[in-house]
């Protein structure tokens, strides 16, 4: 892969091709797409992509603890003498909430030599 710079010898020479490579990919409509980059854009897209990341993580964490909150002010308000339950009627029982998946975020960076 040329580096792109329009009079580097890379550009016309395979042989003469040099590294290393920073390349950002990422999936669009099924495909994998991706895109060159410089040394300077690739450190930007890794700090970007990071704190995607630890975002995607937070936001598990505040479900998880959004879920622990509604079931512990649930269970909260039943303790308080507030159950209405009848007694002939089906038991309904609110079973554990499945984990939700978030899927990892897509972008990522590769470093060819
Ligand atoms: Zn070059």
């Amino acid at each position: 892969m040329p580096c792109g710079r329009p009079n580097c010898a890379c550009a016309n020479d395979p042989n003469r091709r040099h590294g290393p490579y920073y390349q950002l990919s990422w999936k669009e409509h099924g495909h994998t797409v991706s895109r060159r980059l410089s040394l300077e854009e690739a450190r930007l897209y890794q700090e970007w992509i990071a704190n995607r990341r630890q975002l995607d993580s937070l936001l598990v964490q505040m479900k998880a603890l959004s879920r622990e909150a509604g079931q512990w002010m649930l269970g909260h308000l039943m303790g308080e003498g507030s159950r209405t339950e009848d007694p002939t009627g089906p038991s309904q029982q609110v079973g554990p909430i499945p984990a939700t998946k978030v899927p990892g975020y897509p972008g990522q960076i590769l470093i060819a030599p």
